[in-house]
């Protein structure tokens, strides 16, 4: 056994992060006695690294798992978990200030309580890190190194002095968030994901630049947590990538709540000034600054390739897309696979977890498993929340691809009216001429709950007449769904079906 060297420390210190640490790098960690080969050895433990590592294990390869910070990566440590956590607390805000429309009078304003906030997030994080823990893979028989991993030669990886050979390894490395090329914001400090989730003050005034779904998830939560957020944003809608219908509901949803968006917005400049930072920027061809307590960046992501001296072992990568893989997620080294954020171009927690499952068919059992295959939905998590699968209208005409596409607005569907929740809708394309689902996109509070059913359609080659026999409770949102199916069975109903019909009960009453 070989002492592990650097300790991690996540700020601020409290019994939670002490928690969370002690499970995903244990200070007292020892690093083992490597095996003389390895089937596999992975670098990093985000959610692809975990996957992979766990499943190997678990079919009885020999693994090891190297990760140089945190154990279960951004998702657990600085992405999904702990952004979901505070968009909860600033959900409840929400509510609670909205309550009226519901006829509930509170006594006072509700207060936010943000060290409260951040802290039952530290809290949550923390609960649920045993799941990605180090001692839990030790358990699995997995063997977990700490340390930096860097290629040493064809069929060796090198952590904290020691030399690992393997049959197979998998890079699963990641990225990060990147500097935005803005003069003076690296002197006057910003916050990134990996920073802002250690915050225990609201700041007062805080500048989001990005408004992607990172951005823009994070902007309506702290404007509802206290701050007073503008959002600088360089193109001429939010979330640029989504239906621009979708986006349209969330940007009217943010200016409804108060948060300063600023579209087509070029920043040229920020310095510090005193207590606080000012921000210059273009936007509508006027100039403005701002003064803010606070800058997040929330745009731009990097792939964790530089250290990893992927030369020595002939495995090609571009700086910005990250490790180059083919279909079946292997490199240009045939024995050396990669998943997850830095080789996939969709950078979400279960889009590392599949491409892991791909990996381990392929690299450990002779698979042809296929990325192109996987019927991959994403959410982003406003409120209203936009979910997507498949094909979007444009892209159906980009591939020349005819489309009928089915529409149901949720003010039209009973629950939604009833909770209050009639902003957004439902659209669903169908192949012309061919019950097949291509793609859909939800916008709903909860969106990411219900684009599932379509995904389950689509990978199941259900159609989406199909779903409109299938029985929805009343009153559930997901009712749109199966209306969205109704209209697409009356297109069915050709002139001569219904001639027919009319003729049917004509000679019943006769
Ligand atoms: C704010 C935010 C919110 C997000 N929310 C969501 C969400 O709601 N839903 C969703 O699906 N996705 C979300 N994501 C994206 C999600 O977090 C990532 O897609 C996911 O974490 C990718 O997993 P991964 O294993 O590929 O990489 P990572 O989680 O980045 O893990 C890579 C690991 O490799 C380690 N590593 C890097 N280099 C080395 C080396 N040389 N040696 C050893 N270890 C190394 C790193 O330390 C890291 O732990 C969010 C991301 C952010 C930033």
């Amino acid at each position: 056994m070989t002492p592990q060297t650097q300790p991690v420390l996540v700020a601020p210190a409290d019994e939670h992060n002490a928690r969370l640490v002690s499970n995903v790098h244990p200070l007292d960690w020892k690093n083992p006695t490597p095996a003389p080969c390895y089937n596999l050895v992975v670098i990093g433990a985000g959610t692809a690294g975990l996957v992979t590592a766990a499943g190997a294990a678990g079919l009885g390869a020999k693994v090891a798992l190297i990760e140089k910070h945190l154990l279960g990566g951004d998702c657990l440590n600085v992405g999904c978990v702990p952004s979901k956590a505070i968009i909860r607390s600033s959900r409840a805000v929400f509510d609670a200030r909205n309550a009226g429309c519901f006829g509930v009078q509170l006594a006072a304003p509700p207060e936010v309580d943000f060290a409260a906030v951040m802290e039952r997030m530290r809290k949550v994080r923390a609960d649920l890190s045993p799941n990605d823990s180090a001692g839990r893979f030790a358990k699995l028989g997995v063997d977990v190194f700490l340390g930096e991993a860097r290629f040493a030669g064809p069929d060796t990886v090198h952590v904290t002095g020691q030399s690992l050979r393997f049959k197979r390894a998998v890079i699963a490395t990641g990225a990060r968030a990147t500097q935005p090329p803005i003069a003076g914001l690296a002197e006057a400090g910003y916050l990134t994901n990996e920073t802002v989730f250690n915050l225990t003050r609201c700041p007062a005034r805080l500048a989001v630049i990005g408004g992607g779904p990172i951005g823009c998830e994070l902007a309506q939560a702290f404007q509802r947590l206290g701050s007073q957020v503008v959002l600088l944003h360089k193109h001429a809608h939010l979330l640029d990538r989504e239906n621009l219908e979708a986006a349209a509901i969330v940007q009217s949803a943010f200016i409804r709540e108060g948060v300063a968006v600023r579209l087509n917005a070029r920043i040229s400049g920020v310095e510090r000034n005193g207590g606080h930072k000012l921000v210059r920027y273009e936007a509508q061809d006027k100039e403005e600054t701002i003064a803010v307590d606070e800058i997040l960046a929330g745009a731009g992501r990097a792939p964790n390739v530089e250290s990893l001296n992927m030369e020595a072992v002939g495995v090609q990568y571009d700086p910005r897309k990250g490790v180059l893989v083919n279909d079946c997620l292997q490199t240009t080294n045939p024995r050396i696979y990669a998943a997850g954020d830095v080789c996939l171009t969709w950078k979400f927690t279960h889009a590392a977890d599949f491409s892991a499952r791909i990996v381990i068919q392929n690299a450990l059992f002779l698979g042809r498993k296929k990325a192109s295959a996987l019927t991959m939905p994403w959410c982003t998590y406003t409120d209203p929340e936009i979910a997507h699968v498949g094909l979007y209208e444009r892209e159906a005409h980009e591939r020349g691809v005819a489309v009928d596409t089915y529409v149901r607005e949720f003010k039209e569907v009973d629950r939604a009216v009833l909770d209050g929740e009639e902003h957004g809708f439902v659209k669903i394309h169908v192949r012309k001429g061919r019950d097949e689902i291509l793609g859909a996109t939800i916008v709903a509070r909860h969106a990411g709950e219900m684009i599932s059913e379509i995904s389950v359609a689509m990978a199941g080659r259900i159609g989406l007449g199909k779903l409109a026999s299938v029985i929805h409770p009343y009153p559930t949102q997901a009712e749109a769904l199966r209306q969205c199916g109704d209209a697409y069975n009356r297109t069915r109903l050709t002139p001569t079906v219904k001639k027919w019909m009319g003729r049917w009960l004509a000679w019943q009453r006769s």
